[in-house]
């Protein structure tokens, strides 16, 4: 249980790292949002995560948790009933009403019924009170991230206008013509896809295609959005690919020619 003088907090960091690897072979490491006013626990969760070789941020006040949550480059959302600023209840539901549909695990000090079904109301996937342990918090984010995993396998075709991305046979067609894409091209390619008419900054484009590519170049979205546009608009009388100057890119399909 997560305490004031908790005896998870003395763990050794070790012990945490042994179970949770020899467990569970997966993964991909997962970026996680962490929104808790509490430091000491904010920080206790950072700490865990990372052993489990997730990356985390950290917001302490739920105007800079929304921010950071609206940046849609999240794998999960650990979110605190309780904060300072808007409240965790409000946060979620901005974040839905902006149709980012992160996974969120809601945390609350309450425990009370009304709090988790109003909670799940505006969006939330799971909720744990506190305290709790960090064990069941980690099994809860795995299966958040396990739903959402299968949400996206079940979403096997993306399009906008007359491209379509095959995710199964890992191609791209327009107008019916296969394009080949490299795999940074199609994972570049799905990001905007999978965001449509939304318009993604330079910074969001490389934290989800580029994460953990360290030698990745400062002006290499818009190097790689000029090889996506040779490929995929070049020829057609309406490009789907839009620059939003002194902001960064979207894709969308619309009727005037650029
Ligand atoms: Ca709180």
């Amino acid at each position: 249980m997560w305490r004031e003088s908790s005896p998870v907090e003395e763990k050794p960091l070790n012990q945490w790292k042994y179970k949770h690897t020899t467990r569970t072979i997966r993964k991909r490491a997962m970026h996680i949002l962490v929104v808790e006013d509490e430091q000491r626990l904010a920080y206790l969760l950072r700490r865990v995560l990372l052993e489990e070789r997730h990356t985390v941020d950290l917001a302490h006040d739920g105007h800079t948790g929304l921010d950071l949550a609206l940046s849609d480059t999240y794998d999960a959302v650990i979110l605190d009933l309780m904060l300072p600023g808007i409240d965790g209840l409000e946060l979620c539901r901005q974040l839905r009403a902006e149709h980012i549909m992160t996974p969120v695990l809601m945390l609350t000090a309450r425990g009370a019924v009304e709090d988790r079904v109003t909670g799940l109301n505006v969006g939330a996937d799971d909720y744990l009170t506190k305290p709790f342990a960090m064990e069941e918090l980690l099994a809860r984010v795995n299966a958040l991230l396990r739903r959402r995993d299968r949400r996206f396998d079940e979403t096997l075709q993306l399009s906008v206008g007359d491209l379509i991305l095959d995710l199964v046979r890992h191609e791209a067609r327009r107008d019916g013509h296969v394009i080949e894409l490299t795999a940074k091209e199609f994972a570049l390619l799905e990001y905007l896809m999978r965001h449509p008419g939304r318009v993604l900054t330079r910074t969001q484009i490389v934290d989800a295609v580029w994460r953990y590519d360290l030698d990745a170049l400062s002006n290499v979205v818009d190097i790689y959005i000029h090889y996506l546009r040779d490929k995929i608009d070049q020829g057609f009388s309406h490009p789907l690919i839009k620059t939003v100057r002194g902001v960064g890119y979207k894709i969308e399909a619309s009727n005037h020619p650029a």
